[in-house]
């Protein structure tokens, strides 16, 4: 069975989302678009498109190639044309008609590349962008991921880059990121084998905030995470045989896209809004 980085941590999150989020009947009914997810696949995707020397050709890599190529996606045309139907869907559920949030949400984006032009190598012609590769660990157990960009240095050696186009996270320090992370160095552990070389360094790249959180993922480091991916992997599996997912209701349920048909997250909402979980929302000054 395939598993991703972002399954496995939605997985670890809550057992029932993951379960829920794999089955597409319950995706159609109840996932709903947001001005977010608009704007991370327009970004991702213009730049999939900016550093594709088949699309934009090395001497077209300006400000202006880059925002119109945000702009096509966002709107499903040009070159993201066979998106067009998906994409008008999609800005209806995100936007409601509200031409004005609509706006300052393709302002951000614009921003967020503005910012990605003026501080990042744009000479740069990456190995992949925005692709998928996968490692078979097990048996039963094949690792995989869509990865948005994987470049070579002139050393022969792999850097692997996430776009992030959310807010950074408290926790800034790479020591202590690498030890809680498991999507890069489980990039890292993939594209190691598949392209037989080494990881120099694996970055999250928080679009908005110009800020490169990275680390080297050394053997010891890719060792112990791929340790910890077979175990969690051995308990999905484990799962899927019974089909039984346990429900762990935490704060992230109110923005759950199931909560609406998932008992223990309701009743946990529920508690919340009485104040009986224990969450002291109160401002203590
Ligand atoms: S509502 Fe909460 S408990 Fe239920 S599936 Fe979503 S995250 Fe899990």
């Amino acid at each position: 069975m395939k598993f991703y980085p972002t399954q496995i941590e939605s997985y670890l999150n809550c057992p029932r989302k993951y379960f829920y989020s794999r089955d597409p009947d319950l995706r159609r009914q109840y996932s709903k678009a947001s001005p977010h997810l608009v704007l991370g696949n327009a970004v991702h995707d213009a730049l999939e498109k900016f550093f594709d020397l088949s699309k934009v050709p090395a001497s077209d890599r300006t400000l202006e190639t880059l925002n119109n190529l945000l702009r096509d996606a966002w709107a499903g045309r040009g070159i993201f044309k066979r998106n067009g139907w998906k994409q008008k869907k999609v800005r209806e559920e995100a936007f409601e008609g509200n031409r004005e949030n609509e706006k300052a949400w393709g302002q951000k984006g614009l921003n967020m590349l503005y910012r990605f032009f003026q501080t990042q190598d744009t000479t740069t012609v990456p190995l992949t962008t925005e692709q998928f590769h996968e490692l078979r660990l097990t048996d039963d157990v094949t690792l995989g991921g869509k990865i948005d960009r994987i470049d070579r240095t002139p050393e022969g050696e792999l850097i692997v880059i996430d776009y992030k186009t959310g807010k950074p996270p408290w926790e800034k320090d790479p020591a202590k990121v690498a030890e809680k992370d498991l999507q890069l160095t489980a990039y890292a552990l993939v594209v190691s084998t598949k392209f037989r070389g080494t990881v120099a360094r694996c970055s999250f790249l928080y679009l908005n905030d110009e800020l490169e959180i990275g680390f080297k993922p050394d053997d010891a480091l890719i060792a112990r995470k791929k340790d910890e991916i077979l175990t969690v992997c051995g308990r999905m599996l484990a799962d899927w045989k019974t089909e039984d997912f346990d429900a762990t209701p935490n704060p992230l349920c109110g923005w759950c896209d199931f909560s609406e048909i998932c008992e223990p997250g309701k009743e946990y909402l529920r508690a919340k809004e009485a104040g009986a979980t224990g969450e002291n929302l109160e401002l203590p000054f």
